[in-house]
C-alpha cells in the first residue's frame, strides 16, 4: 500500500532527499503514521533511519539555513529539530532487550523491523518510507492496519512478554482504548490483568501522565474502568478503588460509588476542557468509604464525606506526582464545597444562602455550579428536572446578587484601622468580631456591601459590645 498522499508536509521532502544523498534506509514511524491514518492533528514526528539519526537530523537542519536548530540527546542517541510547532525527532533503527528488573533495554542498532519489534502495539508500529523510490510505502508487519480498521489494540509480539518488559504499556494500552475508543484485543487484555503487579516498577511520573491523559479524553470512563478490570487501580489508585461496590443491609443498598463517579466524569466532560474541573469530578465523593455508616433508621449515611474528602487531597495528589500548588488547592475546595448548591437546591433557596455560597466559592462559582450539574446522574427523568430547575433558579439569584452586592471578591467594606481609629482599640480579639459582624450581616442581607452602611453598622456593634465610639479623622478606609 502507498500512503504518499499523506506526506504532504515539506519536511518529508526535505528528509527523502537528505537520505537519498546520504543513503540511509529511512522511514516516518509510530504514533504519527497511526493518527495520520486515523486523521488525528499530531504534531510530534518521529523519524528512523537505518544509521545514525544524529547525522542524519543535522543534515536536514542545515537544508533550512541558521534558523532551524538541532538539539542531540546523545545518551538516548536521538536528535530533535523543530519546524514550526512540529516537533521532528530522529533516531538510528534498534534492536532491544530487557532484564526483569527494569523497563530500561539494553539497545544494540538494528534494521527497520527489530525497531517495529520494539514497538508496543501494531498500530504504533506503522512505518512509511521516505526514500525516493519508495516513498510513502507502507511497511506493515503485524498487521496494524487491518487492527486500526478493527478498531483493536493488540501487542506485535506475546502480549506477556512486552508487558512485563515494560509495564507502562498496560497503562499506554488502556490510553489509547480510552483516547481511540478502541477495543484492547482479549489475549492483551488478560497478559495486562496477569501482569497487572509489575506496574510497581514504573515510576509515578509515567503513570500519572497516562491517567491525565485518560482524564482528558471525551470518555475517561472507558480508561478507568479497564484500570479496574485488570487490577491497575488498586496498585496505582486505591482510594478510588474503595469505591467500587454495592452493599445492601436489611434490605437497603446504596449506589455504587465508583460507577456514578465515572458517570459524574463523564458528564463533566461533555462541559468542559479543564483538568482539574475534571479531577474535581473524580474526587468529589472520595470521602464516601471512610464515612460510610449504616444507620437502621435512616439507612446508609455518608455523613461530612465531602470535608473528609477534601483532607484527602493533599496526600492522594502527593502520592500520584499531581501538582502540590493552586491546583490542588482548587480541587480541595471544589471536593469541600460540592454538595452545597445540592442543599440549596433541595430548599428553597434564599438570598443569604446563595451570598454565602458566592463567598466561599468567589471566582470558582462557575466552575462548582459545572460540577453540581454534572453530579446528577439519576435515572429519574422526574427529579433530574427538579435538580436543573433549581439549579437554574441558584444561577439565576448568583448573578442577580453578584451584580447587586459584589460578594465574590469580597473585601471587608471597612478595615481593620478604621475600627481601632473608631475604638481606640490595639490589635485584639473584639476587632475580629465586628469584622465577621459585617460580613454577616452582608451575607445575611441586613446591610449591603457598601462603605456608609458598614460604617454605621460598626458603629453600633461596638457600643453593643460595650466599646467607646470616637469620630475618626476621616470616615474612610
Ligand atoms: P502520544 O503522542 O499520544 O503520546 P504516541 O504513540 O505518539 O502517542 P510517543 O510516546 O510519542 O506516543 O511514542 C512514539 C512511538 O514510540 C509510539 O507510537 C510507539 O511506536 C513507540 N513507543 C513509545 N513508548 C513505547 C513503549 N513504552 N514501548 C514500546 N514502544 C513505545
Amino acid at each position: 500500500m502507498n500512503l504518499k498522499s499523506y506526506l504532504d508536509h515539506h519536511i518529508f521532502k526535505t528528509i527523502s532527499k537528505v537520505a537519498d544523498e546520504k543513503g540511509l534506509e529511512t522511514y516516518v514511524i509510530g504514533g504519527y503514521v497511526r493518527d495520520l491514518i486515523l486523521h488525528r492533528a499530531s504534531k510530534d514526528i518521529d523519524v528512523v533511519t537505518v544509521g545514525s539519526g544524529i547525522e542524519l537530523a543535522k543534515e536536514v537542519a542545515k537544508q533550512y539555513g541558521p534558523r532551524v536548530k538541532v538539539s542531540v540527546f546523545k545518551n538516548f542517541g536521538t536528535a530533535m529539530i523543530k519546524i514550526n510547532d512540529c516537533e521532528v525527532e530522529f533516531v538510528g533503527a534498534r534492536k532491544e532487550s530487557y532484564q526483569r528488573t527494569s523497563r530500561k533495554p539494553i539497545v544494540e542498532n538494528g534494521t527497520l523491523e527489530d525497531d517495529q519489534k520494539r514497538r508496543d502495539f501494531t498500530i504504533n508500529a506503522l512505518a512509511l518510507s521516505l526514500n525516493k523510490d519508495s516513498f510513502g510505502d507502507l511497511v506493515d508487519p503485524f498487521g496494524g492496519m487491518k487492527d486500526m480498521e478493527d478498531l483493536r489494540i493488540i501487542t506485535p509480539l506475546e502480549p506477556g512478554i512486552t508487558f512485563s518488559d515494560d509495564p507502562l504499556r498496560m497503562m499506554r494500552a488502556i490510553r489509547f482504548a480510552t483516547q481511540l475508543n478502541f477495543d484492547i484485543e482479549e489475549n492483551t487484555l488478560k497478559a495486562i490483568t496477569d501482569n497487572a503487579s509489575r506496574i510497581e516498577i514504573v515510576s509515578g511520573e509515567r503513570i500519572i501522565d497516562e491517567v491525565n491523559k485518560i482524564m482528558l479524553t471525551s470518555k475517561p470512563s472507558i480508561g478507568f474502568k479497564l484500570l479496574e478490570s485488570t487490577g491497575l487501580l488498586a496498585i496505582i489508585f486505591p482510594e478510588l478503588q474503595a469505591m467500587k461496590g454495592r452493599e445492601v443491609r436489611n434490605g437497603i443498598g446504596h449506589k455504587d460509588n465508583f460507577y456514578h463517579t465515572l458517570a459524574v466524569l463523564d458528564n463533566i466532560c461533555e462541559h468542559t476542557d479543564n483538568l482539574w474541573l475534571r479531577w474535581s469530578a473524580l474526587l468529589h465523593d472520595i470521602g464516601k468509604p471512610k464515612t460510610k455508616r449504616f444507620h437502621p433508621k435512616f439507612g446508609w449515611t455518608f455523613h461530612a464525606h465531602n470535608h473528609i474528602g477534601s483532607k484527602m487531597i493533599p496526600n492522594i495528589f502527593k502520592k500520584m506526582r499531581l501538582p502540590l500548588n493552586d491546583k490542588m488547592k482548587y480541587v480541595e475546595k471544589l471536593v469541600f464545597l460540592h454538595m452545597r448548591p445540592i442543599i440549596l437546591s433541595e430548599d428553597i433557596v434564599t438570598d443569604s444562602a446563595v451570598r454565602r455560597l458566592l463567598f466561599d466559592a468567589s471566582d470558582d462559582i462557575d466552575d462548582l455550579m459545572t460540577l453540581c450539574e454534572a453530579d446528577i446522574t439519576s435515572k429519574n427523568p422526574e427529579k433530574v428536572k427538579k435538580y436543573l430547575k433549581n439549579f437554574k433558579i441558584v444561577r439565576e439569584k448568583l448573578n442577580e446578587l453578584e451584580e447587586r452586592d459584589a460578594i465574590r471578591n469580597f473585601q471587608p467594606p471597612v478595615s481593620g484601622e478604621l475600627i481601632m481609629e473608631c475604638f481606640q482599640l490595639k490589635p485584639s480579639r473584639e476587632i475580629g468580631t465586628i469584622k465577621m459582624a459585617i460580613k454577616d450581616a452582608i451575607l445575611d442581607g441586613e446591610i449591603r456591601n457598601d462603605f456608609d452602611e458598614a460604617f454605621e453598622f460598626m458603629k453600633n456593634k461596638g457600643i453593643e459590645l460595650g466599646l467607646t465610639y470616637h469620630e475618626p479623622k476621616e470616615r474612610k478606609n
